[in-house]
């Protein structure tokens, strides 16, 4: 079976969502589906192997979804980056540009170590915006990057040259 063709065809289009004009990539399907949430998982998994992961970020609400059995499979650690106000204990937290105004996220400071190297997980890049924060509140916390894994890269939207300056020579992997 071809992965790439089996992920594609459980994303739905949907026009004009969250606003007229965009078209957004919906991945409800691929996760009701136990094989392609499989085959993303496990490739996913790999990728943070491969690169020598030993934790994994997942960015929130997406990212939790898929980020959290990309650790266990990989065998390494889940650590949630959240919106503003969600997390209980002490936070670092990072502010980024919106098309229109901005947005603020969050991580524990004590779950980043020194010696963590650390693969950020979500299911798309776009702007770019949210991961570039989070590549920047990791370096914070004085952990290294081991790359950025997405299951979809919308190209016209430019984020891996957004990305390039915060990544530092670390990877970007879009399936
Ligand atoms: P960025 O910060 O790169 O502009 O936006 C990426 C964030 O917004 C990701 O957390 C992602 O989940 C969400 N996002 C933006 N556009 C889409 C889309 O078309 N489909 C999905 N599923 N998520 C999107």
């Amino acid at each position: 079976v071809d992965v790439n063709a089996l992920l594609l065809s459980r994303i739905r289009d949907v026009p004009d969502y969250p606003e007229p004009g965009v078209l957004f990539k919906d991945i409800t399907p691929l996760l009701a589906d136990p094989a392609a949430f499989t085959a993303l998982t496990g490739a996913l998994a790999d990728l943070s192997v491969r690169h020598g992961a030993t934790k994994v970020v997942g960015l929130e609400a997406r990212g939790f979804i898929l980020g959290a059995p990309v650790a266990l499979r990989a065998d390494l650690g889940f650590i949630p980056v959240r919106k503003a106000g969600k997390l209980p204990g002490a936070t670092l937290s990072q502010r980024y540009d919106l098309e229109y105004g901005s947005a603020e996220i969050e991580v524990h400071a004590e779950d980043l170590k020194p010696d963590d190297r650390v693969m950020v997980i979500d299911d798309v890049l776009a702007t770019g915006g949210t991961a570039e924060a989070s590549l920047r509140l990791i370096r914070r916390a004085g952990a290294q990057v081991a790359g950025v894994a997405v299951l979809m890269e919308l190209g016209f939207l430019n984020g891996r040259e957004r990305l390039i300056p915060a990544l530092d020579g670390a990877p970007l992997e879009a399936l």
